[in-house]
């Protein structure tokens, strides 16, 4: 894409109002723009991200058996009631139409989702099912100041599961683990598996995936050496104690941010629902529902902040919305930029995303600024002094080192 061309620009400031640091660098190279405290609109850029992030989630839950769907996000008030949700969940959004009809914005879908997959699951041969859904949803949060990491409207990977029996769970629980964490190395972090209570939902232990970065909500407890790691909540080790677990490590605290979790749901909604199928031997069952979600929103402003520098963003290579950075400078000189706009197709039809500064009345260094605060994976650097030196400078944004490149080597050096 041709910088000329993109609607967005970086702006000097972020909102007064806005004191998160993942969304002042969000909104400053123009990704986000903020319309109000924990509501985010996401600019060309910016979807990019999202919709990368959310295809490395889709990709890894279709590679577990999870079948994708799009479900309401505005609901009948009915099955909230009928779970109790209706008076017990405070951050519900609640509406009442014209009509005095009640409805509530989906906070998360065990209400829709359970008569759903009853209407479609009538035995034991068929489960178990996974259905999962990418996308908005509402929640009445009292504190929403970390950013795109806690928005009142945001966006969500929900997954449902249905089994048999516990033991089915089980197994698809673990297999769920381990593909959320290959979600978030793709994404370019290291998230850990914490023990947690299972909050409103169960009384049994979940998993929280937590991601260490000083804008975190949580505090966790974590061994240095072996992979034990648990919410402060419900950790019954402190910190410069020796792990209990390998017996090795020492105990350390960070903040951390939950960007994703799975529950054991147990049959609470499919008692709620009376959704129940015969087994092999004709006796009646519920379902065991487990629940599994993951912050594609919160995911944007985690990598933001966790992996940005002084200079702003540095996006991994995995969700970044382009692969290079093409800055153009001495462009005022016909002969370069016809170079420049050669090499710009020649990348693009070789299938490399380029974002193509062309901008004509732009100083070399105010680009340099821009392409810093973007964020791009590599630079590549076409001048005058690059035309007759013969070579492109390509520089890493994530380490700052630069390199003298033949043209026909550039697609193998950004792809390392
Ligand atoms: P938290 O403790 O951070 O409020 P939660 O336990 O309420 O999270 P869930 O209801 O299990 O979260 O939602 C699943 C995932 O959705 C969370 O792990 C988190 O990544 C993300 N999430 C939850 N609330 C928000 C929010 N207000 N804004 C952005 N992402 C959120
Ligand atoms: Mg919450």
């Amino acid at each position: 894409m041709r910088q000329s061309h993109l609607f967005t620009k970086t702006r000097k400031e972020a909102p007064a109002d806005e004191t998160a640091k993942d969304a002042q660098l969000l909104i400053k190279a123009g990704y986000v723009n903020k319309e109000m405290a924990g509501v985010y609109s996401y600019l060309p850029l910016g979807m990019r991200v999202l919709q990368r992030i959310e295809n490395i989630v889709r990709e890894e839950m279709d590679a577990i058996g999870g079948q994708e769907i799009v479900m309401a996000t505005l609901h009948p008030s009915e099955p909230w009631k009928q779970t109790g949700a209706w008076d017990m969940v405070d951050v519900l959004f609640k509406i009442q139409s014209r009509t005095e009809k009640e409805y509530a914005m989906g906070q998360s879908e065990e209400e829709i989702v359970t008569p759903i997959a009853q209407t479609y699951i009538t035995s034991y041969k068929d489960l178990p099912k996974a259905i999962y859904q990418i996308g908005n949803k509402y929640r009445d949060e009292l504190r929403a100041k970390s950013g795109v990491m806690r928005g009142r409207e945001f966006r969500m990977k929900d997954m449902y599961s249905f089994h048999a029996s516990q033991e089915d769970f089980d197994t698809f629980y673990a297999i769920s683990k381990t593909a959320y964490l290959k979600v978030f190395e793709r994404c370019g972090l290291t998230a850990k598996a914490t023990e947690a209570s299972g909050g409103s939902f169960t009384q049994k232990l979940s998993y929280e995936f937590m991601v260490l970065t000083d804008a975190g909500e949580d505090d966790i407890v974590y061994c240095d050496t072996c992979t034990h790691c648990a919410n402060v909540e419900v950790s019954d080790q402190k910190a410069g104690e020796q792990c209990k677990r390998c017996g090795k490590g020492t105990l350390a605290t960070a903040k951390a941010s939950e960007v994703g979790n799975i529950f054991d749901l147990g049959t609470r909604y499919t008692k709620a629902f009376d959704f129940k199928v015969k087994d092999a031997q004709g006796k009646e069952l519920f379902p065991i529902m487990g629940c599994f979600g993951i912050g594609t929103t919160r995911l944007v402003g985690v990598i933001a902040e966790a992996l940005s520098d002084a200079k702003g963003l540095v996006w991994p290579a995995a969700v970044a919305p382009f692969a290079a950075h093409l800055v153009l400078i001495d462009g005022k000189d016909e002969n370069i930029r016809k170079d420049a706009d050669a090499l710009y197709e020649t990348l693009t039809k070789q299938g490399v995303s380029v974002l193509y500064d062309d901008r004509a009345d732009v100083s070399a260094g105010e680009k340099f600024k821009d392409a810093d605060l973007l964020g791009m994976p590599w630079r590549i650097v076409i001048s005058a002094r690059t035309i007759a030196a013969g070579q492109l400078e390509c520089v890493k944004r994530s380490t700052g080192e630069t390199f003298a490149v033949n043209e026909s080597d550039l697609i193998k050096t950004i792809a390392a």
